[in-house]
């Protein structure tokens, strides 16, 4: 049966490319299942360390900002709803998102497991893929916290130049790529995001810190107790 991967036709990828897949998908049979999520606010790193844990742990790397914005570029109904909100810095709804999600996650790139990069990103969020998950019978392993001060997020913002393609991010102070306005490794032009500005950046903070902290702070927290309560029935049976 003509399978998506299938139906491209392989005889045209070059033995290299196929042999290094081969040996990627080798490696990663060894490892774990994981779920990651990660929070934090704007430039806070998440888009950073995301790849590296990615290729780590052989995950999907899902970012919902990355895939709206391929929406919106593409032109697509999805993406023309999203623009808006998008551009003043406020949050897409949620039906959309939610919906952009529950496709990913079907990905075989996500058998092995998922990073979530900037979702669940407000309470019906967080609700929803917990449903999306019990159906699958998996859990959320981890959630990490990218703690980062407002004042420092500014500089980090403005300064930020990405390789679209890819999701490499360069800075001009911090991680300036070696020419100018170029990526490294492929040597295609960088572009800096429509929202990274400092006006802008002011709404987007101001959209984790009343939406997004509060909720996910809550809901962590909720989970903990119930683990700890669970391990603790575990240990002591009554
Ligand atoms: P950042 O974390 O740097 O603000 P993202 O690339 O994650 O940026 O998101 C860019 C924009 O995409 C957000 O400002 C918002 O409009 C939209 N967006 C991304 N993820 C979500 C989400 N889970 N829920 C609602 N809107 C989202």
């Amino acid at each position: 049966m003509a399978t998506g991967a299938a139906s491209a036709n392989l005889e045209d990828v070059p033995s290299v490319d196929l042999m290094s897949e081969l040996l990627r998908r080798m490696k990663c049979s060894s490892k774990p299942d994981k779920r990651l999520i990660l929070i934090g606010p704007p430039g806070s790193g998440k888009g950073t360390q995301s790849p590296i844990i990615k290729d780590e742990y052989c995950l999907c790397h899902l970012a919902t900002g990355d895939m709206l914005r391929a929406a919106v570029a593409a032109k697509t109904p999805l993406g023309v709803k999203a623009k808006e909100a998008m551009d003043k810095g406020e949050l897409v709804s949620d039906d959309l998102v939610v919906g952009i999600i529950d496709e990913a996650l079907q990905k075989p790139s996500c058998q092995k497991g998922f990073i979530l990069d900037g979702f669940p990103r407000t309470v019906v969020q967080a609700q929803k893929l917990d449903e999306m998950l019990e159906k699958k019978g998996a859990k959320v392993d981890k959630v990490l916290n990218f703690a980062v001060d407002d004042l420092i997020l500014e500089e980090r913002i403005t300064g930020r130049w990405i390789h679209p393609a890819s999701g490499r991010s360069y800075h001009t102070k911090f991680a300036p790529p070696k020419v100018p306005g170029v990526d490294d490794v492929t040597g295609e032009p960088l572009i800096q995001r429509k929202d990274d500005t400092a006006a802008v950046l002011k709404s987007r903070l101001e959209a984790f810190h009343k939406q997004t902290e509060p909720g996910m702070t809550s809901i962590t927290c909720q989970k903990e107790k119930k683990e700890k309560e669970k391990e603790k029935e575990m240990r002591c049976p009554t």
